[in-house]
Parts: structure tokens; sequence; C-alpha cells
């Protein structure tokens, strides 16, 4: 599939890249990934392409990363494009109000690792043991147009999506990209402390209430917590600042499950789960739910009250768990 990606990126006069809707690190990190790489190859061989990525806001964190100030956000463009990239996206849905690039595309190419991803796209490459999509491009990429650009944006997405080589996705391929990509002369200290563990004073204020009111339940098996649209407002934080809580919540003593929910402004909750063993596959309960993810970390969205919501999602836990 390598060659497919490289011949189809040469063939097409325009490419957009696009990722799922709440764009994290690794969506973030691929798709500005594979818009460099094209970058490159468009310098290195004379070549003239339109290329551009479309992604909802994401946080400032990843200012640094080359091409953030050039994503598009726009939803009223006429533009239309020969071939669409889509990257880190469970499913078709996923990819929001930018999915009319990719059903209008003459061709679409999906690379992903989500375990949900049943496949979609005229050529796709899901890796679900990859640690992050960025793991995936990476191996797509011909060494030669990988310059500390590129390498940038991959180590950030692998960072993001390994918790910092923590998670059990992270293998030793993993670690030998993140090391190939040091080698490209990157800052990886300052990438960590800036796009993954730094959180604005309302960051940490609505975290500290977060984990004030969180809950425990199952015999100390699970953990809950949830915020509402009421008290996001009085801490003056939005969707993108909801980052990190959930892996607070996971490394919680003795938990197995963490499940933490925060209301949208359709009224709905936006679930995440993570898992601390194999014998519990997050990725099923969110699929049950229309969601989806992986078999540590996923989330779905549902409507409800918090309370109600916490039950449903604990007996689907339960049928695993026991
Ligand atoms: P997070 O909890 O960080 O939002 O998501 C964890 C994982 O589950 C990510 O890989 C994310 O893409 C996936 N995920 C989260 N919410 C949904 C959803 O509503 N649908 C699908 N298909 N995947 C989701
Ligand atoms: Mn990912």
């Amino acid at each position: 599939m390598k060659e497919k990606f490289n011949e189809l990126l040469r063939q097409a006069e325009s490419i957009c890249v696009l990722g799922h809707i709440s764009p994290d690190g690794d969506c973030a990190g691929s798709t500005l990934g594979v818009y460099n790489y094209i970058e490159n190859i468009c310098e290195k061989d004379g070549l003239r392409k339109k290329v551009k990525v479309y992604l909802e806001e994401l946080s400032d964190k990843f200012a640094y990363l080359p091409g953030y100030s050039g994503i598009c956000h726009d939803t009223e463009e006429k533009e239309s494009y020969e071939l669409a990239v889509v990257c880190d996206c469970g499913d078709f849905g996923r990819l929001g109000k930018y999915m009319r690039y990719a059903k209008e595309a003459k061709s679409v190419f999906c690379a992903d690792h989500h375990i949900t991803n049943s496949g979609f796209g005229d050529n796709s490459v899901i890796k679900p043991d990859a640690s992050s999509t960025c793991e995936v491009v990476y191996d797509l990429f011909d060494e030669a147009y990988i310059d500390k650009d590129v390498a940038e944006c991959i180590y950030t997405g692998i960072v993001h999506d390994t918790g910092v080589f923590r998670y059990s996705c992270t293998s030793g391929h993993t670690m030998s990209i993140a090391g190939k990509c040091m080698d490209k002369g990157i800052d990886f200290g300052s990438i960590i402390d800036d796009s993954f563990f730094s959180m604005s004073f309302q960051q940490k204020k609505i975290l500290a209430k977060v984990l004030t009111d969180s809950a425990l339940s199952e015999d100390g098996k699970i953990v809950t917590a949830y915020v509402n649209s009421a008290d996001m407002k009085a801490f003056s934080v939005g969707k993108k600042d909801m980052d990190g809580i959930i892996d607070e919540l996971r490394t919680t003593g003795g938990v197995l499950c963490a499940i933490f929910m925060y209301q949208m402004i359709n009224g709905q909750y936006k679930i995440s789960m993570r898992s601390n063993t194999d014998e519990l596959d997050v990725s099923t309960v969110a699929a049950f739910f229309g969601g989806g993810g992986h078999v540590r970390a996923a989330g779905c969205s549902l409507s409800g009250k918090p309370e109600d919501i916490i039950a449903k999602l604990t007996e689907r836990i339960r049928l695993q768990i026991g």
C-alpha cells in the first residue's frame, strides 16, 4: 500500500487532508504530517499541487506544528479535490462538516488505527495494532521526504496517542519511529511538555473540580465523573479544555475503567472511556452506543441525565468485568 499511497499523492493535482471531529494530537499530527510530507515531495521534485488540511478548531497548544496556521476551518468554501486523504477517522460520519470533501473527491485514501474501523474509501490502511495514525502514515512515507517538520508532527501524534509512551499500544516499532523523528533534530522535551502535560489555569481548575466530584463504583473498579454545560460556563472552559482529564481518572489506584463525560452544545454528553486491562474492551461498550475506538480507549455520545448514562454504561461494562 506504500507504493499506492505515494503514487496517488504524486498523481493528484489537488489533495485535501481530513481528520475526525474534535481533533486530538494524533489527528493534528497525522494530517499535518501528511501535509508537510506532500509539500516536501512538491519542493524536492518540482511539482505543483493544491494541498489543504481541513479540521475543526483545535487547541492552540498545537500551534507549534508546521502548517497549523494554514489549517482551514471554513465550511462555506466551494473548493473540491481530486484526492482526499482521511486520517485517524474511525468511521465516515466522524468527518463531520468536512465529509463533503471526501464525498466529492475522485479518490479517498484512509489511514487509521481504530479497531472499529471497517475500512472505507477506495484505498485504506487500517492497523488496529498501531499506536497511532501517525505510526500508520509514517510507515507509508518515503524516507527521502521526511524532514524535521514531518518529524515534529509524527512525534506529536505518537506522544498523544501513547500517553507519552505509557499505554499498551506502544510497541518497539513505535519507539523506533519516535527515535527516527528525534534524529531529525526535533525538540522532543518541549513537544511533550507543551502539548501533552501543560494545562491552562482554567483547565487545572476544572480538573480539580472533576476529581473532587468523581465517584467510585463496582467495588472501586470503575471511576466516573462528569461536567455539565453550566459548570463549563462557570469555569470558562470549552470542549478543547477537556483533554487530559480522562487520563487523570484512569490512573486512580485499583481502577479498571474510567468514564468521563462533558456536556456538548447540543445538550448531549460526550463520553470518554479508558480501560486498564485487556479483559475489558471499552470499544465494544462504545460501539454498542454508536461510538467506537480502541480496546483501551473509546468514546461515544449519549443524551439523558448523567446518572442514567453512567448506569447504562456500567451495565455494559459489568458484562465484561463481572
Ligand atoms: P477520546 O475519549 O479521547 O475522545 O477517544 C478515545 C478514542 O475513541 C479515540 O481513538 C477516538 O477517535 C475514539 N472515539 C471517541 N468518540 C468516538 C465516537 O463517538 N465514535 C467513534 N467511532 N470513535 C470515537
Ligand atoms: Mn488516533
